[in-house]
């Protein structure tokens, strides 16, 4: 029997609406092959949180494309991290209380100073600013992001039941 990982599906789902709602917002969506190296040269070719250089640096969704944080997958939020940080930086989801996104906590976590974790953030909010994301004129309230959230959440059910009667079916 195929070995279903019920989250992977899910989370392809929610990644998917995502990238769908993001054509819809008119973010210039992300191609490796074609934006990459203009990503990477910007940066200079260092990991944006920690500053290592390493010669397989990832595309990081600076604002996770997860169902808490609904970041989208496009110019502006994609930045090179190193695979640690890459990965890391999934346990530092948005925090709820101060509505802060999780990359800032990270950030703060892998700097050595207030100096360097400033000059990091600000580099990274430039860029960001450069592609209006996420975009001022769009008002991405709380009350959209509770929508979008339930909608995601219930897909998410929907599939995994789906996934279970289907499992059960085999
Ligand atoms: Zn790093």
């Amino acid at each position: 029997m195929p070995n279903y990982n019920e989250n992977y599906v899910v989370n392809m789902a929610f990644r998917n609406i995502l990238i769908a709602y993001g054509t819809k917002l008119k973010y210039i969506q992300f191609k490796k092959t074609k934006h990459w190296e203009d990503i990477l040269n910007r940066f200079d070719k260092i990991c944006c949180y920690c500053g290592n250089i390493n010669e397989s640096l990832e595309a990081d969704h600076i604002i996770g494309m997860n169902k808490s944080e609904l970041g989208f997958d496009c110019l502006g939020n994609i930045a090179p991290a190193c695979p640690s940080c890459n990965r890391k930086k999934n346990n530092y989801p948005q925090n709820e209380n101060e509505k802060e996104y999780g990359w800032k906590r990270y950030l703060k976590e892998v700097s050595i100073n207030n100096n360097i974790y400033n000059k990091r953030k600000k580099r990274i909010e430039k860029y960001m600013e450069a592609y209006n994301y996420p975009p001022k004129n769009l008002k991405m309230n709380e009350s959209t992001h509770k929508i979008i959230q339930r909608k995601l959440h219930i897909l998410g059910n929907n599939i995994k039941k789906a996934l279970e009667e289907t499992i059960k079916k085999l």
